[in-house]
């Protein structure tokens, strides 16, 4: 395993700036919102921890409830993906743990941005089908990258 990296480090400057572009791309195609979140580490339950989060952000407050945020804690490399009601009810269970696997594949391989591209790519098909871009779409959650200050 390489050097324990800080939320900070694990993605540079310039590849931050490629996820806000992926996730901009997705939300072309559809009225959901993804967001990406990196936390240093976590103690508490990763997947419980990432609802925390998603809760903090006001990600819930969404029109549709279909936002969908993709967690990492940085030290350990756990991650969660937690969909709201709207996106939740829809897709299948083992979506969510596809989609962890994927991130997991390239983490593994040292490949963080590309990793969490591809997720973005994939949550916002799967978005898309249930929910496409109305005209009437707003930007309803930023989409640059949040590091969390521990
Ligand atoms: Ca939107
Ligand atoms: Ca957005």
């Amino acid at each position: 395993m390489s050097a324990v990296l800080t939320a900070e480090e694990f993605l540079t400057e310039g590849e931050r700036k490629q996820v806000s572009a992926a996730i901009a791309e997705a939300e072309l195609r559809t009225s959901g919102e993804v967001r990406v979140h990196l936390d240093d580490r976590t103690v508490d339950d990763v997947l419980e921890h990432a609802a925390f989060i998603f809760e903090e952000l006001g990600m819930h407050r969404t029109k549709d409830r279909n936002g969908v945020l993709i967690y990492v804690s940085v030290a350990d490399r756990k991650t969660a993906i937690i969909g709201d009601k709207g996106i939740n009810e829809r897709v299948p269970p083992r979506f969510w743990n596809d989609a962890l696997g994927v991130l997991q594949l390239h983490f593994a391989a040292g490949r963080q941005a590309d990793g969490i591209r591809e997720v973005v790519a994939l949550v916002g098909e799967k978005l898309r089908a249930y929910f496409p871009y109305q005209s009437d779409d707003r930007d309803e959650l930023s989409n640059e990258v949040s590091i969390g200050r521990s």
